[in-house]
């Protein structure tokens, strides 16, 4: 199919239409037939522009939608794509009728909306929304909506930008939590042996029946229900779901959890859980990102058959001079081992940049805090001060952000970094529950461990060198970078000097 390069949105910033790579990909998304396409576009690329223009090619005359990962990067897009209509969650509007509750405190009409009597900030803008040509969600938004509410379901094609988190998104809406002030609260024993799937699946079954109940008795009520009362009707109906998912579907498998609460959640997702929860809203997905896992190992964790898949990997635009990877492979960090060589030689790296400033990823508090210690050039953060502190970085004329929590989100642009050094390669942590059960109980947990562990790095590097005229290196020196290489994108690879 011939295409133009206009981008349909008004923007000036767009006045020049797509980039010849961008055309190119637009064309190759255009040519495909499978149900899902990934596009492996990386940080410089354009990327929102690019797809919000396949997304218009792919569903018009029909009503585009596109999913993005948090309402920073949902208000980000609506700035750029006037045209486009933005939704956020209930909670993000006040409610009318009790105006010191926001939305998320209602799941169903009021009777003075319904009849005209009041304007609603979440109804009218839902209402738009779900007639607008082009509309972007957060993707928690949208698997609420399809799975219980059933609206924004049926779209041609739904486009999932930051697909590199999908699959977290999919787990952490599929788990099931179960508070102890919920069994309160509905008068329910905990199961025999807590510890025992057998035990839960009995206790689901007889609460299935109690809650079961209350569900029929309220819904025969439903038109004289008070508020309290129609939002119990709704925790209690997903609550039912859920209880029927314990019941009918986890299995040994899945990871069980108890803290604070009990949590059941799937190990991998699979082609079933996928299905249920994404696949069958849509005709089609296409999912993006800067830094999506090789194509085998996209496909396994997000559950998906590889041949429904077409994986498009795009070179980088950025010159590989303005962007290399300076690997010096100093030592390779062990836990409990002294990482002090691996210090000094950040510290020298630091110095060696005079008069500019660049960034640290430290991976943890303890190591952000010893090596921040070392130069008076280094700023740190907490947990509650990280945006006061990324604006006095920002101030600061040669200032080095350290952080244990950077490796996403952060726009360095330009002079905001010429460095970004990555001191230890941050494997996921072997404590947590997920990990340990992942990496030990099949080959291609091993495989995914690492291979996450690439994808983090490739997001820390990503921070710095954000266009096709800025520059900036980025250094690694912990030797353990060799056993991931090989699942850094190419365009990666390709930027790696070896320096010892
Ligand atoms: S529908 Fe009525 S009760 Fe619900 S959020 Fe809107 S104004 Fe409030």
């Amino acid at each position: 199919m011939e295409i133009s390069n206009k981008i349909p949105f008004s923007n000036p910033k767009f006045k020049d239409g797509l980039t010849p790579l961008q055309h190119k990909t637009v064309a190759d998304v255009l040519s495909s037939r499978k149900k899902i396409i990934m596009l492996n576009a990386p940080t410089g690329f354009g990327k929102s522009p690019c797809s919000m223009t396949i997304a218009h090619h792919l569903n018009y005359p029909n009503q585009s939608l596109y999913l993005c990962s948090s309402k920073i990067l949902q208000d980000q897009l609506a700035k750029d794509f006037t045209e486009a209509y933005q939704l956020k969650g209930r909670g993000n509007y006040p409610c009318t009728l009790l105006p010191t509750y926001n939305a998320d405190r209602c799941f169903q009409q009021c009777d003075e909306y319904k009849i005209g009597d009041i304007d609603c900030a979440y109804e009218d803008a839902k209402k738009e929304a779900l007639a607008a040509t082009f509309t972007i969600l957060n993707m928690h938004y949208y698997e609420n909506e399809t799975n219980y509410v059933g609206r924004f379901s049926k779209r041609k094609t739904v486009i999932i930008d930051e697909a590199d988190i999908l699959e977290d998104i999919l787990i952490d809406f599929i788990a099931l939590d179960i508070h102890p002030k919920t069994l309160e609260k509905f008068k329910l024993d905990q199961p025999k042996y807590v510890t025992k799937l057998d035990s839960w699946k009995e206790w689901a079954d007889k609460a299935l029946k109690i809650l079961g109940e209350k569900v029929i008795k309220l819904k025969a009520a439903e038109d004289h229900l008070d508020r309290e009362s129609k939002l119990e009707l709704n925790k209690l109906s997903r609550m039912c779901l859920k209880l029927n998912m314990l019941k009918n579907d986890i299995t040994e498998d899945w990871i069980f959890e108890h803290s604070e609460k009990f949590r059941f959640q799937p190990l991998w997702l699979d082609t079933k859980l996928t299905q249920q929860y994404l696949l069958k809203h849509a005709e089609r997905f296409v999912m993006m990102s800067a830094t999506m896992l090789p194509k085998v190992i996209a496909c396994k964790l997000l559950g998906l058959d590889i041949n429904d898949v077409d994986y498009l990997e795009i070179d980088s635009p950025i010159p590989i001079a303005n962007r290399p990877i300076i690997y010096k492979p100093i030592k390779k960090l062990k836990y409990g081992e002294s990482e002090d060589e691996v210090y000094k030689e950040t510290i020298k790296i630091i110095d060696e940049n005079k008069g500019v400033r660049g960034i640290v990823h430290g991976v943890s508090y303890t190591r952000a805090k010893a090596i921040a210690s070392l130069s008076n050039r280094c700023i740190i953060h907490n947990t509650y001060d990280k945006n006061e502190k990324i604006r006095q970085y920002c101030d600061s004329k040669d200032g080095v952000f350290v952080s244990p929590s950077s490796e996403r989100g952060l726009d360095l642009h330009g002079d905001l970094a010429r460095f970004n050094i990555i001191p230890k390669v941050p494997f996921p942590n072997t404590t947590d529950k997920v990990v340990s059960k992942r990496i030990y109980s099949s080959p291609f947990g091993k495989l995914w461990y690492r291979a996450v562990t690439a994808q983090t790095i490739t997001q820390m590097s990503g921070r710095t060198t954000r266009g096709i005229h800025d520059w900036s290196k980025t250094y690694i020196l912990d030797a353990a970078f060799d056993s991931v290489i090989e699942f850094t994108p190419k365009w990666f690879r390709e930027a790696i000097k070896v320096e010892f």
